[in-house]
């Protein structure tokens, strides 16, 4: 009989793991039977689904997202060059020509043509065209398969996982049952179960909306013209935000007179957002480079981590030198655009940068003392002096204001932040934020698989960069601006307290009170695999298949799986005969699992992909 291999999940990572298989089988002509199991679209899975509303963006540009390896790439099996989707997106346009769309064809419904004429390398494409470009990049991988290759497709979901003798039965949903030889789950975000005051919320018999892919929250039970309160400031919140006004018929429109630059002309249709989050701050819009954005010079914390041994400590030995690094950015661009607001030659400032006595304040509890003391050796040399400690609680000491004189506060500060991502390339402190952002990999890398304790100055630092680098593109930044112009938008702080009272919600921020008909959670948890309610990972648990990684004795949310292979580790310590997770449930153990490939990164997916991949053939017996 065929050997049989299962991948349960049909996102970027089940195709990419198709396409290293059919890279790993050459032109071999063993038989193999290859089972993809996935209830949504198969090649784009269930966030990048070609069917949802084309008002939603990614978050990532066209020209910095691919789903194939590069010459130079850590993989082990041959590489196969693809275009990035821009590239893809020119040779839709019949600008450009590549073998593998030359090879496959590509096309696209008529309903593209204007984002396909539109979109530059840093445009921001709808969710559905990358997932046309995954379903493109899918056709392709199936079709490197060797003829000796059945690929079955199961439209259902995987609701549990047991051993059949030396296979792998997967009970899927529709009730039929899938043998595999090797079997990997690329899941993606499999929610967890809701907290305590969610599951009360939920059976309050009030509107509330849980956490999930905004796509697929029921944002239709959120009533116009009531005030809704959500939690979370981040591209959640800014899904939600547009699904509730555009896609109900509001239109933003230009308007030079309008301090967002925008006027929103309402329908009615929309309800009152009243927002909130840990910080009370929404995240940064991202520069308008005009072009894909610079590299951030992160020399320092580089050679930090060149330096290190395990343990390394995060918050003792990498954060003082990336924090150096922000304030060099800030300071070399200070001098570019605006040299009169230096009162010492830049020299001088970078080597004060340099000499500053951090080791006395770093602390693995806390970034703040480290930015402090920075801000205090450069004190008296700028006239526009960075003060990065400012940034990480950017509501610090507003706890006293009323409603009103935060909200002023909140807007300003707001219009102060486009202006800053319009300046892209000519400002300061976008500088400073974007070495902030772009030390967060690197030092996910120094630190996993247990090589870095979990430090709090590391799960402070990684919110800090999501806060300042992983906002939305600037015209949803506008777009709430705007929003609030038009009275549609509260700002009610930080640190929340929630609850239910007399038939609707409360929410306070120190003494600022509001209430609301509804509640709309848009953030996303991170899978856990100790307590998820999802069927398959339930019956992970229950047979033994996957232990919680564990570094240092303290249980995270992902299972530990096997460096070299993605097979996971069982309660006993023993390697997996045949299970292998990869991507995002396994982030608790290993860097940069969430966003896309970037091409010219040898993205760390493609690694793993690759390396999975092989694992599954070898353990299946192909190779
Ligand atoms: C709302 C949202 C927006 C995002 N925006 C960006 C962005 O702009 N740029 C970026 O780089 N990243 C973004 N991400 C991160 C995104 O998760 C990754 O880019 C990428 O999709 C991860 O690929 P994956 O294949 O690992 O997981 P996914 O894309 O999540 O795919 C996993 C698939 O597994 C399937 N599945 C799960 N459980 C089962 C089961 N039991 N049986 C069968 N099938 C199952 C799911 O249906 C899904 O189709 C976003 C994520 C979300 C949630």
């Amino acid at each position: 009989m065929a050997a049989s291999i299962a991948i349960v999940g049909a996102g970027p990572r089940g195709i990419s793991i198709t396409e290293r298989i059919a890279a790993y089988l050459g032109d071999r002509s063993e038989g193999l039977t290859l089972h993809i199991i996935d209830d949504a679209q198969l090649g784009a899975g269930r966030i990048w689904d070609t069917d949802q509303t084309r008002t939603l963006c990614m978050n990532t540009l066209a020209g910095a997202v691919t789903l194939f390896t590069e010459p130079g790439a850590t993989v082990s099996a041959p590489v196969l060059e693809g275009p990035t989707m821009y590239e893809w997106i020119q040779a839709l346009r019949g600008e450009k020509s590549h073998p593998l769309i030359d090879a496959s064809g590509a096309s696209l419904p008529e309903h593209y043509n204007e984002e396909l004429r539109a979109t530059r390398p840093e445009s921001n494409p709808s969710r559905a065209l990358y997932g046309e470009y995954l379903r493109w990049a899918w056709k392709v991988a199936l079709a490197q398969l060797p003829d000796a290759v059945e690929v079955v497709e199961h439209h259902s979901r995987a609701v549990s996982l047991s051993s059949e003798g030396s296979q792998d039965a997967i009970t899927l949903a529709d009730g039929s049952v899938v043998y595999a030889d090797a079997t990997v789950i690329a899941s993606g975000w499999v929610l967890p179960a809701p907290t305590p005051a969610q599951q009360a919320f939920a059976d309050s018999g009030l509107t509330y909306i849980p956490p999930g892919n905004p796509v697929e929250q029921d944002v239709a039970k959120l009533p116009a013209g009531e005030c809704v309160l959500v939690r979370g400031m981040g591209m959640g919140f800014f899904d939600l935000m547009a699904l509730t006004t555009i896609d109900r018929g509001g239109r933003f429109v230009e308007d030079a007179s309008a301090r967002s630059g925008l006027r929103y002309e309402a329908t009615g249709k929309e309800p009152h957002f009243v927002v909130t989050s840990g910080r009370g701050y929404p995240y940064l819009p991202k520069s308008e480079y005009h072009s894909l954005p610079p590299k951030a010079d992160l020399s320092r914390l580089r050679a930090a981590i060149d330096a290190s041994t395990a343990p390394v400590s995060f918050g003792l030995e990498l954060w003082p030198a990336l924090a150096r690094d922000a304030y060099a950015e800030y300071y070399r661009v200070l001098a570019r655009v605006r040299p009169e607001a230096l009162s010492v030659p830049l020299d001088e400032v970078l080597t004060a940068i340099d000499a500053a006595d951090l080791a006395a304040v770093a602390s693995p509890d806390d970034i703040l003392p480290v930015a402090n003391a920075l801000a205090k050796a450069l004190d008296g040399m700028s006239s526009e002096p960075f003060d990065m400690a400012a940034w990480v609680d950017p509501l610090a000491g507003t706890e006293e204001l009323d409603l009103e004189e935060l909200n002023r506060r909140v807007a300003e500060a707001m219009e102060a932040d486009i202006a800053e991502a319009v300046s892209a390339w000519d400002s300061p402190l976008k500088a400073g934020l974007w070495a902030i952002s772009a030390g967060r990999k690197p030092s996910a890398i120094a630190t996993q698989n247990g090589r870095g304790p979990r430090e709090a100055a590391l799960s402070q630092y990684m919110a800090f960069g999501q806060m300042v680098g992983s906002g939305p593109p600037l015209f949803r930044t506008r777009e709430l601006l705007a929003l609030f112009d038009a009275d549609l938008v509260t700002f009610l702080g930080p640190s929340p307290v929630v609850q239910v009272a007399d038939g609707e919600y409360t929410a306070a921020s120190h003494s600022r009170t509001v209430r609301a008909a509804a509640l709309a959670d848009a953030f996303l948890p991170g899978p856990d695999i100790r307590t998820s309610p999802d069927a398959l990972t339930v019956s992970l648990r229950d047979t033994g298949r996957v232990r919680p990684f564990a570094p240092g004795g303290v249980e995270t949310a992902s299972p530990e799986t096997d460096d070299d292979t993605r097979r996971t580790v069982h309660p006993d310590g023993e390697l997996d005969e045949r299970l292998h997770i990869v991507g995002i449930p396994t982030g608790k153990q290993w860097a940069d699992t969430t966003i896309s490939p970037m091409p010219g990164t040898d993205p760390l997916m493609l690694q793993e992909t690759d390396k999975t991949a092989r694992s599954l053939l070898t353990q299946a017996g192909v190779l």
